[in-house]
């Protein structure tokens, strides 16, 4: 076995070749799958678990929130090996053993089959990030909105939530606007991933307008959170929904009670590590319809293990565009 390991708090991550029972000592009691794994992802987190930001509860860990894999034992009726799987979040890479790692050790239920038709590298590149931006486009449809309501916002939009994000939406029919801090830069990209227009985020990040501004967003997926979730809140059309899963700017939330009270505004969150078995399934159901995979194919990149330490500061410098699979093998 071969994984990233980082030994205590504070330490570096470095690789190590091991005895897998050693590497695996950690895990939880009922996590009765073993996987051998084809690939992880890169996700923000895993960026700030390798930065030693607070992600990390148990040591020694091995980083890595999301796994593509194969079943080679199984002690759940559900599961059989060969079984080909994905699994976003359910605690790996944060309390139990993740995914940058060959081989791991996983909970049976947070499971979902690999759907037909997506490759493990296809399902690693999604990973958590479209996985989540999948559950809170699911959130504006189940909340109400619809493509003849008019524009959603994405922010955030040059991340590997916001990309997935524009894809999905405007697969589904809406007029997607991206706020973006790389306008120039990443605008072409944008607009070719499905955004109708891009707008400068700090029209959104800068300074918090007034309590109720002119209605711009039938909905939002927002990946920033802080002054731009506050702004967009503000915007947000009569009977909006705006789904918080992100805190690229910070946790923060200055606003007022304005946009519910006199708006009807919803806000609402998506939360991909504990999401139950039959959202995961949907999620990774309405994926696998409306995804692009071409598009998928050209926003993605592929890093190996021995990049996944210097690739920590780019990834929370906010300079990676779109979606990172590491390649375990
Ligand atoms: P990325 O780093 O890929 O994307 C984040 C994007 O946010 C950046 O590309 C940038 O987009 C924008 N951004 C970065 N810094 C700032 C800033 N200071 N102010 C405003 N915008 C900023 O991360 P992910 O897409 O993987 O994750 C995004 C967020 O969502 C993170 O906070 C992550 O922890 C969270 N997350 C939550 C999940 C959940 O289950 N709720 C699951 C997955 C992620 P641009 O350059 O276009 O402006």
């Amino acid at each position: 076995m071969r994984a990233v390991v980082i030994e205590a708090k504070g330490e570096q991550a470095r690789i190590v070749e091991g005895d897998e029972v050693e590497l695996l000592a950690a895990v939880a009691e009922d996590a009765t799958v073993e996987l051998d794994v084809s690939y992880s992802s890169y996700n923000y987190k895993d960026g700030m678990a390798i930065a030693g930001r607070g992600i990390l509860r148990n040591f020694p860990a091995i980083p890595g929130i999301d796994i593509v894999g194969v079943v080679t034992k199984s002690g759940s009726s559900d599961w059989s090996v060969g079984d080909e799987v994905v699994l976003n979040g359910d605690g790996i890479g944060e309390l139990l053993p993740g995914g940058f790692a060959t081989r791991a050790r996983v909970r049976p239920d947070a499971l979902v089959r690999l759907p037909m038709g997506i490759s493990a590298h296809r399902a690693a590149a999604i990973g958590t990030a479209g996985f989540t931006a999948m559950i809170a486009a699911l959130k504006l449809e189940d909340g109400g909105v619809r493509p003849e309501d008019g524009d959603v916002l994405v922010t955030g939009a040059a991340g590997g939530v916001g990309s997935i994000a524009i894809a999905v939406l405007a697969s589904a029919g809406f007029r997607v606007i991206a706020s973006s801090g790389r306008k120039d830069a990443q605008g072409d990209y944008l607009r070719w991933l499905g955004a109708s227009e891009v707008i400068d985020r700090r029209e959104l990040s800068e300074e918090i307008a007034k309590p109720l501004q002119s209605e711009r967003w039938a909905g939002a997926i927002d990946s920033v959170g802080s002054t731009t979730l506050v702004n967009v809140l503000a915007q947000t059309k009569y009977d909006g929904v705006v789904a918080a899963c992100g805190l690229a700017q910070g946790p923060d939330l200055l606003g007022t009670v304005l946009p519910y009270i006199l708006r009807g505004v919803t806000l609402t969150g998506a939360n991909s590590v504990n999401a139950p078995r039959e959202l995961r399934e949907r999620a990774w159901a309405a994926l696998a319809e409306r995804l692009d995979l071409e598009k998928l194919d050209a926003l993605t990149q592929t890093i190996g293990l021995a990049e996944t330490n210097p690739y920590a500061s780019q990834i929370l410098a906010g300079q990676v565009r779109g979606r990172t699979v590491v390649d375990v093998n």
